[in-house]
């Protein structure tokens, strides 16, 4: 058997009139920026999360680095995030010359450790970027809280996490910005890059939506410093249809992930895997299901034997990456997400598994284990 790590085939072909047809109209109107369908989706986010207020952009990369540029962080300003994440949540940091300051993650959860936030806030502090890991979000009760208290903002990174949520609010919802990301193996992906930004805030709403047209308010009159950032109209209207499947996907992921329990304590697995923890309060929306393992490069040697997909996200700390050797971190700074990185294995989840997929996912696991 196959089992690849991400099959959107299978997703295209089951609604591929309906997104052929949407892309045709496009196509006929020749009206590919901004412009109705991107209002639309706009309008279906913000009414999803619970928010006033979504901006389309070009990817979840611009989605970070807008929301930084609408704080106004300059060079030297530090931003506190974690160093267990994908490249693209300080890269932005970075190109505005600011400097990320890591904070250690849970060694559960993977996600930011809110108790050890408060004791790296200096004067330069200017944001707080947390990242809903995998698909569940953080502990933003206890980041907002610290937050507060000293007149910081929070960006939320939620390129991993749409429709995840916290006590009963959408991930999102609960910062002074939300980033999500449409890359395409993301829970809800288009057909190339796109992003978006969430907010509550009227004022921040309306300086991203200049920032992400050079800052022009009419035409050729420049009111601030923005980009070139816009989610495509094609993409927007193809992202519109898939939205309609979202929340089914969604439990097909958790489904998945139950099964995996299940199967897993079956197979007395639970000795030799640890299986995704999901926090109290929170909603695990699993763009991935990540196990670890001591013996991870092995088990993922032999899963890539038997045609199982998987993959290590992520297999370099941030604080450990050649171009960040500048910041001056050093191997030991943050325990939990080095060892995360050491022993951290994610599996196929995504909502077209069939159950002989997953039982042969863990039947292979038992079989290497049992070895
Ligand atoms: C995917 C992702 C991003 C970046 O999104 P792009 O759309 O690929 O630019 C940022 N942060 C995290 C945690 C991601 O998973």
């Amino acid at each position: 058997m196959n089992v690849p790590l991400l099959d959107l085939k299978t997703q295209f072909q089951r609604i591929q009139p309906e997104l052929m047809q949407v892309i045709e109209e496009v196509c006929v109107q020749q009206s590919f920026i901004l412009g109705p369908h991107v209002e639309q989706f706009e309008r279906t986010i913000a009414t999803f999360l619970g928010v006033e207020h979504a901006i389309g952009v070009a990817s979840g990369s611009d989605a970070l680095l807008l929301s930084l540029m609408e704080l106004d962080i300059q060079p030297g300003d530090e931003v506190l995030t974690v160093p267990f994440t994908f490249f693209a949540t300080t890269g932005v940091m970075s190109r505005l010359h600011a400097r990320p300051v890591f904070v250690d993650i849970c060694a559960d959860t993977f996600n930011l450790d809110a108790t050890q936030l408060a004791q790296k806030i200096t004067s330069h502090t200017k944001a707080i970027l947390p990242v809903h890991l995998f698909g569940q979000c953080a502990d933003m009760d206890a980041i907002n809280t610290v937050a507060a208290r000293h007149g910081i903002p929070v960006i939320e990174d939620a390129c991993q996490a749409i429709g995840a949520m916290q006590n009963g609010t959408k991930a999102g919802a609960l910062g002074h910005t939300g980033c999500l990301s449409f890359f395409p193996s993301k829970n809800l992906g288009a057909f190339g890059d796109g992003g978006l930004i969430t907010t509550n805030n009227s004022q921040a709403a309306e300086r991203l939506r200049l920032m992400r047209v050079h800052g022009s308010r009419s035409e050729y009159h420049h009111h601030l410093i923005g980009m070139n950032s816009r989610l495509d109209a094609l993409q927007a209207a193809v992202l519109q249809i898939k939205f309609q499947y979202l929340d089914d996907w969604t439990t097909k992921r958790q489904n998945n992930a139950e099964s995996y329990r299940q199967l897993f304590h079956e197979h007395g697995l639970t000795d030799h895997v640890t299986l995704p923890v999901v926090a109290d309060g929170n909603t695990h929306v699993y763009n991935q299901f990540t196990i670890r393992t001591p013996k991870r490069d092995d088990l993922s040697a032999y899963l890539t034997e038997k045609s199982i997909g998987n993959r290590i996200y992520y297999p370099v700390p941030l604080h450990l990456q050649e171009c960040y050797e500048t910041l001056g971190y050093h191997k030991g700074d943050f325990p939990f997400a080095e060892q995360a990185a050491q022993e951290v294995l994610s599996l196929p989840i995504y909502p077209e598994l069939s159950s002989g997929q997953l039982t042969y996912v863990a039947e292979t696991i038992k079989e290497f284990f049992d070895q």
